[in-house]
């Protein structure tokens, strides 16, 4: 299963730290990259980049000026867009099938999402029919898509090539540093 995620509507300064934690979301619990749009925002860019290289794995952060295009032009290719909103489907019912697509899209929003949005989307699912954040409904897709693969021990085998890695301890901390 490939994963990638878009951030619609990023706001500079009120979406600074949200954004951020959409991005080490998706980075930890196995989405290959995020794509941003709203405000291009360098310092983002740049300390996702200090993450992925300190930290270890490929993970990209791109910037996108044009989001309802880029979601056209993915569906082409062949990813399956589903699109996070306390209006849609309950993620239970749906999980199944969007992961049996093989290259998911998941796209959260900030600001209001456009309608358009909600159209082309090929799920449009709610982790909980309540508002909460971008950020917990990410980390719960994640994690039922890929059937909580992404909290075992070896799924930290794709982190290769780290400075910095962890070693679970049952009690203090076992930093390994390359
Ligand atoms: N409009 C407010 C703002 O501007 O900050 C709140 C935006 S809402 C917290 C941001 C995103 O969180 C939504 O676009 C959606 O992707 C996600 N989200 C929030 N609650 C959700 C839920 N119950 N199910 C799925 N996604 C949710």
């Amino acid at each position: 299963m490939r994963i990638m995620v878009l951030r619609l509507g990023h706001r500079l300064p009120r979406d600074e730290r949200v954004t951020t934690h959409v991005c080490l979301t998706s980075r930890a619990f196995g989405a290959e990259g995020v794509i941003y749009s709203g405000q291009k925002d360098n310092s983002l860019e740049a300390s996702v980049k200090r993450i992925s290289d300190n930290w270890g794995g490929k993970f990209s952060i791109d910037y996108e000026a044009k989001p309802i295009a880029r979601i056209e032009k993915m569906k082409k290719d062949g990813w399956a867009v589903a699109h996070l909103t306390m209006y849609g489907m309950p993620l239970p019912e749906k999980v199944g099938e969007i992961a049996g697509k093989g290259r998911i899209l998941v796209v959260v929003g900030a600001e209001k999402v456009p309608a358009e949005v909600y159209q082309l989307a090929d799920f449009n699912i709610a982790i909980g029919n309540q508002p909460h954040s971008e950020i917990a409904a990410l980390a719960i897709t994640l994690d039922r898509l890929q059937g909580g693969k992404e909290l075992e021990r070896a799924f930290q085998s794709n982190f290769g090539g780290a400075s910095i890695s962890l070693e679970p301890a049952e009690k203090g901390k076992k930093i390994r540093k390359a």
